[in-house]
């Protein structure tokens, strides 16, 4: 029999797994030729699984007889090298798989093969009916002020076909989105098929912007991309981006990984929030993922903030980025004003500050909104028995539950650990010594909720936490009451002070600062500053007395306290800057972290401590490398896991990637995906920590 060659693919799947398999390819079977980025289906163990294809070779060192068939394949454009390498760099870097990397990325509406069948067409086409019955009038754009022209001047003046880092740096309410939005409008305008990127930390900041864009462009189709969709809608999104149908992309994190043709620029808007940064999985941050996009694409990407990241200024000094300002604000803005209090001395931290009670009842005489904010939902962060001492902890974790006046649909209190989502009805009495007088301790959002409409029961209050704000449909209605003007009172989260814009505050309270400042995180000081001025922001956007903010802390020397008084971004980075340096933080060093946990602690560290030890015997001792001893995470046991954790530090990123690549090989050797076949511990390498 006269058989030309067979045809081999090699295949990534989605599992915690460094290798590609080979599988066989039948093109009459399958209706096409294979190629590099399709996504297939084939028999994987004892089951079928969704791959995507690395390779095609005729080459295999498996005996053919064993092999097995590609089953079917995706009516799916293969993806473009372009984002092949995105997700190979990703893998790479983040010491992650690579099937995991670019296949966990494809929403999960097309990585279920039963899909592959429905008629795409006619699918698509509904949807996009539903999103164009939207309003098409082009809205009359405000007219740009000297500064945004001259910012959108230098941006038009970048070369098609480079890269460019820039940072447009300015002040909440400075007009920066509408520079962006210009810019992007030219380079559409330029290339009749051309496409930009937009992502944006949080799906609650989604719906504003994209009314923002719809106004701006309302010719194109937008691509919406977050995790807050369904299935579907997100697979049709995606679907339009990879196809060029959709012109505009906006979406949060998970939208960096988005098969995009003709990208012609990425904007990276609240650059600084770590939301960006992918805490699960593959430990990704999609700010520095869009950077190494764009530069590999040849693209200008914009980095778009109020309070830029210490990296991004560390970036600007080195003369690697290029900084646009924007400090004038539009629209006859006056800076709030800013008063450190300290905490009352004889109630101690339970009730709301005498200082800030007065300050309340001041501006509802003169009929402005006040922004009460704490950084804690619930009632209370503990429930305490007064007669023994007993705390309500969490069974399964080293933490303890939090109680709520109610939750979800229960509508009685309710205790609930924030860390693993057990949720328990309060005691009636304490489980150590039988008392009824059991106690919340401490206070949280529900609880200041409480105490305001006690206080002044004629105002209307307003909560806006994760608990009230549940769904965007939820959150829209809460910030509709604040826009309108029927709240009078709004306690929340930073939940509250991140992206709206508020018409009519008179008056902001930020409760428990401190909590924030002095926990373990280095980078605690740096996102407390940002929190301070995207509050500061929200507030007295319009002409009018201008707003207070008062701040309640036990630390008014602390540098983020004393910047934060005159709004001096640049002395508070600098500041920072040389701590940083001094102590060999990033952005002067590089961090990783080996995270391991399981059942029992001592199988945790005695892992922790063979890794360290093997670390040692590996590390280039020139090269500025630092293995920590394994430490018990600050959430020690979650969900009923031991965790623990071994800090690497290194002064270079090529000798610390080395050291890692090295570890993973090492390390995977003696496991089964990332469990250990020896002590069932379960590990994972991640790279540029934001906790640690
Ligand atoms: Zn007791
Ligand atoms: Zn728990």
């Amino acid at each position: 029999m006269n058989q030309s060659a067979p045809i081999i693919v090699k295949v990534v799947v989605d599992r915690p797994l460094n290798d590609a398999f080979d599988y066989l390819w039948n093109s009459a079977s399958l209706g096409a030729k294979p190629e590099i980025g399709m996504l297939v289906e084939v028999p994987f163990g004892r089951t079928n699984l969704v791959g995507l294809i690395i390779e095609v070779s005729s080459y295999t060192q498996i005996n053919q007889t064993k092999l097995k068939n590609v089953l079917q394949v995706a009516p799916l454009i293969p993806l473009d090298s372009r984002l092949m390498q995105l997700g190979y760099f990703a893998s790479q870097y983040y010491i992650h798989g690579l099937g995991e990397t670019l296949i966990s990325a494809i929403p999960k509406w097309w990585r279920t093969s039963t899909h592959w069948n429905k008629p795409l067409q006619q699918l698509i086409a509904k949807e996009r009916a539903t999103a164009q019955s939207n309003s098409k009038k082009k809205i009359a754009q405000n007219q740009l002020n000297e500064e945004q022209t001259h910012a959108i001047q230098i941006l038009s003046n970048h070369q098609a076909g480079t890269f460019n880092t820039y940072l447009l740096n300015g002040v909440t309410g400075s007009g920066k989105t509408a520079v962006y939005l210009t810019f992007i409008e030219s380079l559409l305008k330029l290339d009749r098929g051309a496409q930009a990127l937009i992502m944006l930390p949080e799906i609650n900041l989604t719906p504003q912007l994209q009314r923002r864009i719809q106004e701006h462009f309302p010719e194109e189709n937008l691509a919406i991309l977050h995790s807050g969709l369904t299935e579907k809608q997100r697979g049709i999104a995606w679907h339009q981006a990879m196809t060029g149908a959709a012109r505009i992309v906006l979406g949060t994190r998970l939208s960096i990984m988005t098969p995009l043709p003709k990208l012609v620029a990425i904007i990276v808007d609240e650059e600084n929030d770590s939301s960006f940064k992918q805490q699960e999985g593959l430990g990704y941050s999609a700010r520095d993922l869009a950077i190494w996009r764009a530069k590999n694409e040849r693209l200008p990407i914009i980095l778009v903030s109020a309070t830029p990241s210490s990296q991004t200024w560390h970036a600007v000094k080195e003369g690697r980025y290029q900084e646009i300002r924007l400090t004038g604000r539009v629209g006859g803005f006056q800076s709030p004003s800013v008063e450190l209090v300290s905490p009352d001395k004889s109630s101690g931290s339970i009730t709301i500050n005498s200082k800030m009670i007065s300050a309340l009842e001041d501006n509802l005489h003169k009929n402005r909104q006040s922004l009460i904010l704490i950084n804690r939902r619930g009632m209370a962060p503990v429930i305490t028995c007064l007669s023994c001492g007993w705390l309500s902890e969490c069974n399964n974790c080293s933490s303890y539950m939090v109680m709520h006046r109610q939750l979800g649909h229960f509508k009685s209190p309710m205790m609930c650990c924030h860390h693993c989502g057990k949720v328990k009805t309060i005691p009636q009495r304490c489980a150590l010594c039988g008392d009824a007088d059991l106690q919340p301790l401490g206070r949280g959002t529900q609880k200041i909720e409480d105490q305001l409409q006690t206080l002044f029961p004629e105002a209307k209050v307003l909560r806006v936490d994760a608990d009230t704000a549940r769904t965007s449909k939820k959150s829209e209605a809460l910030f509709e009451e604040i826009h309108d003007g029927s709240a009078q009172i709004i306690v929340g989260t930073q939940m509250l002070a991140k992206g709206h814009d508020y018409q009519n505050i008179g008056l902001v309270c930020v409760l428990d600062a401190d909590a924030r400042l002095y926990s373990n995180d280095y980078m605690a000081p740096e996102h407390l500053f940002a929190q301070l001025v995207q509050v500061a922001g929200r507030a007295g956007r319009f002409s009018g007395e201008p707003t207070q903010i008062l701040i309640e802390t036990r630390y008014p020397n602390d540098p983020v306290y004393q910047y934060i008084k005159t709004f001096d971004l640049a002395g508070f980075m600098e500041n920072l800057m040389l701590t940083r340096q001094e102590a060999g933080l990033p952005p002067f060093g590089y961090q990783a972290l080996v995270h391991a946990e399981a059942k029992q602690r001592q199988e945790v560290l005695a892992w922790l401590n063979h890794t360290k030890e093997y670390l040692q015997s590996i590390a280039d001792t020139q090269a500025g490398i630092t293995i920590f001893d394994p430490v018990p995470k600050s959430i020690a046991r979650l969900g009923g896991w031991e965790r623990s954790q071994l800090l690497i530090e290194s002064r270079q990123r090529g000798p610390l990637q080395a050291l890692l690549s090295a570890l993973d090989q090492y390390l995977r050797e003696r496991s089964v995906g990332r469990i250990s076949k020896i002590s069932k511990v379960r590990w994972s390498i991640e790279r540029d920590p934001l906790i640690i």
